[in-house]
């Protein structure tokens, strides 16, 4: 009997909400009190490094080496007073989590005692020893050590015992080995590159920020449940499992009430990430049974996806005191909906442009269509690049799945947006003007744009990077990427973009023509220019894909191809030319990111080959002895009627046959798949070759552990099924 699965469903069951242990505080008062923010700086540390601080992290200045230790020693008193013992360098390695290595604040005293202590040269830079996180061949080809150095600009934290750092993941030679550090050159970029352009409407712009909203889907399991799936253990996703009856066809999850315990798990998440300075704004069910949504405030872009990685690693910690699991695997189930993370992403200026937002008068819209239009050319250009930014060997079983956005990178803009894009284009710059002193207003005049009030309902939630009124929403991020990724190759590409545009631009000033009717004429170069990537249709019809692939969009679906799109030459020199990445850190990171694909997919199909082998073919061998034993015994008291009766039984054992040798033949192929790919020495061809050979393979076995699951005793089946995973909380 399958003691195990019964045992944890019924204790699922029992399981009451937790009481949480409500903050008699408001949020305000608790807000960021786990943060050396600005109110803790001030408190903590001179004047005059205090403005300094502040300098840095909102101008970007310099910092002075001589004012390390004197953070270092107001970050150490505000740690200590929150009762943190311990300091370590957070950071972001190519695995997609998050690096730290905790070290205690003592010191020898000299005495035979000790002291506590955090100098500078702690606070701002170290050498973890962190061979050990891929790096590509960057530290073979170069130097051997890794540094972290101290990111000003994100705030220092106190988790449970420890202050940590962000920071920042280097080569000794100074390749990012590390998102943070692209992003961080990829944001500084797009702010240069933006205020450039910016000029032309308002010379008085000094910096041009990115802000990102991030959404965060999760799914919630029982922990119980959870510890008898090794699937889903090892890997974040159920590998095998029949569909249940039930699942989201009601609609009856989404929007939904939100069950009791999850509620409990979701206030308890969201105070722990006001403390910690992250505005947890809405929370809500989504589509799939199980599966939940938590979204803040946006922020400055850096901010946001420090604050994202925070939030995950918060997730996992707090559903486990709920007696819960979060999986933020992209796929957690077949046949539902998989989870994804929307980045909202939008630029605005320090003093109040929000570059994505329709204005109020026609100067304020000529910038507004200026920004989205260059948005949209570089998002042409570089689509097949935008793809890989979000591709993985998770992420890629939700893209196309008709649930989330295709596999091909195109934009909605809406019928407002759209309409004004296409009477720009055709109209001729001198019939702008002309309108425009016919009416005597200003000297420029675009009828429509003055009025622009962008309808934020108007919703195409197909679209993978859609324009929602006053932001681009990229909506194909994986649940469990790094925002930086994305990010990182957004902001450069438009940062590319814009220095082109002004380039474009000030040639044609140049050549004597007026400022705003070269703007306008660029403008519509690019309109006609990134036409093809405009797409208001629906994203997951087949149609779409015959005409994304006549207009020359990326249809690539293999991830191992996918990535190819970092090493082209156009991308490379787009990086190169924004300063984000060197072709070297380019090469570097594709082979990581082929070698995350084949360990991912290479662990899968080892619990995969031993769970059919050692859960499954047992359980449906010895429900079919039963029916063998069965028909035996019938036939040995009824005769021919006994035989002539369990006609039915004889046919399904040798349905349970047929699926036990499938799979075990199965099995053996896949095992030889794997092996074969092994040997193969480039990381790329062995990506290549698990794609290939072991994924469908994978596949193809399920389908008959899946009827067993249909047609054995419930009571023998050794693995909670989908109907318990989704439905018990
Ligand atoms: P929906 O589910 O309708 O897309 P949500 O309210 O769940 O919307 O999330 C929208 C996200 O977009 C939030 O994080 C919000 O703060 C963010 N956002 C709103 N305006 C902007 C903007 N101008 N730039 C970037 N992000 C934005
Ligand atoms: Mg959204």
């Amino acid at each position: 009997m399958s003691s195990l699965r019964f045992q944890v469903i019924g204790e699922a069951f029992k399981k009451q909400p937790l009481d949480v242990v409500m903050p008699t505080k408001r949020p305000e008062e608790y807000y960021g009190v786990n943060v050396f923010n600005k109110a803790s700086m001030f408190k903590y540390l001179p004047g005059d490094v205090y403005r300094k601080m502040v300098d840095i992290m909102e101008n970007g200045a310099t910092m002075e080496r001589s004012m390390a230790d004197i953070v270092a020693d107001g970050m150490k008193r505000w740690a200590m007073e929150l009762g943190a013992t311990h300091y370590t360098h957070w950071f972001h390695p190519l695995t997609d989590t998050t690096a730290e290595k905790h070290d205690a604040f003592i010191e020898h005293n000299g005495k035979g005692g000790i002291i506590e202590e955090f100098e500078g040269k702690l606070l701002a830079q170290q050498e973890p020893d962190a061979s050990s996180f891929p790096n590509g061949g960057i530290r073979a080809t170069f130097e051997a050590r890794g540094y972290s150095a101290w990111d000003p600009t994100s705030p220092a934290f106190v988790m449970d015992d420890t202050l940590c750092i962000p920071t920042i993941f280097i080569s000794y030679t100074g390749e990012s080995l590390d998102y943070k550090a692209p992003l961080l050159k990829a944001i500084h970029a797009v702010d240069k590159a933006a205020v450039d352009v910016c000029h032309y409407f308002d010379s008085a712009v000094k910096k041009v920020y990115s802000y990102l909203g991030w959404e965060q889907e999760y799914f919630l399991v029982d922990e119980g449940l959870y510890a008898a799936r090794p699937d889903l253990l090892m890997s974040g996703r159920t590998l095998m499992g029949h569909g249940s009856a039930k699942d989201q066809q009601l609609e009856d999850h989404y929007f939904g009430a939100i069950p009791e315990r999850v509620q409990a798990f979701m206030k308890d998440l969201e105070v722990e990430a006001m403390k910690l300075g992250i505005p947890a704004k809405t929370r809500h069910n989504e589509v799939a049974p199980n599966q939940f949504e938590l979204a803040p405030i946006f922020e400055e872009t850096n901010l946001a996806c420090d604050h994202n990685m925070l939030v995950m690693t918060l997730m996992k910690k707090i559903a486990r005191k709920h007696g819960f699991r979060c999986l933020l695997h992209e796929k957690p189930f077949a046949g539902v909906n998989g989870s994804g993370k929307h980045n909202n992403w939008s630029l605005g200026t320090d003093n109040g442009h929000r570059l994505m937002s329709p204005g109020k008068t026609t100067e304020e819209n000529l910038m507004f269509v200026t920004f989205v239009v260059n948005t949209l050319a570089a998002v042409y250009r570089h689509n097949g690049l935008l793809k890989a930014s979000i591709m993985s060997a998770t992420n890629a079983h939700r893209l196309g799945g008709n649930e989330a956005p295709p596999a091909i990178i195109s934009s909605f803009l809406g019928k407002q947006l759209s309409d004004l894009l296409d009477s720009l284009e055709n109209s001729s710059s001198d019939d702008l003007f002309k309108i425009a002193g016919k009416a005597g207003k200003k000297m420029l005049d675009m009828p429509q744009i003055p009025e622009l009030l962008i309808d934020n309902t108007d919703r195409n939630r197909t679209s993978p990077f859609a324009f929602t009124g006053n932001r681009f929403e990229f909506r194909a991020v994986g649940s469990e990427a790094n925002c930086a990724s994305a990010m990182i190759a957004i902001n450069s590409i438009v940062a590319e973009q814009l220095v082109m545009f002004k380039k474009e631009v000030d040639a044609l000033i140049a050549s004597g023509m007026d400022k705003k009717e070269a703007i306008i004429k660029e403008v519509q170069r690019l309109i006609k220019f990134c036409k093809p990537v405009r797409f208001d249709g629906n994203g997951y019809s087949e149609e779409w894909k015959a005409e994304a692939a006549k207009r020359g969009l990326d249809c690539q679906t293999c991830a191992p191809e996918v990535f190819k799109y970092y090493t082209k030459d156009e991308t490379v020199s787009m990086f190169e030319s924004v300063g984000v990445m060197t072709k070297a850190e380019l090469e570097a990171r594709n082979e990581i990111k082929w070698e995350i694909y084949t360990k991912k997919v290479q662990i899968e199909a080892r619990i995969f080959g031993d769970m059919a082998i050692n859960h499954i073919i047992p359980v449906a061998t010895a429900y079919q002895s039963q029916l063998v034993d069965n028909v035996y015994k019938m036939k040995a008291i009824l005769g021919d009627e006994g035989e002539k009766l369990s006609a039915s039984n004889i046919e399904l054992i040798k349905k349970i046959a047929n699926c036990v040798h499938q799979i075990e033949v199965g099995v053996t192929e896949l095992t030889d798949a794997r092996k074969v790919a092994n040997r193969l020495n480039s990381e790329y061809e062995k990506a290549l070759a698990y794609y290939n050979t072991v994924v469908p393979k994978m596949e193809a076995i399920r389908y008959h552990i899946d009827k067993l699951e249909e047609v054995v005793d419930n009571a023998l089946w050794p693995l909670p099924k989908y109907r318990e995973l989704m439905f018990i909380r």
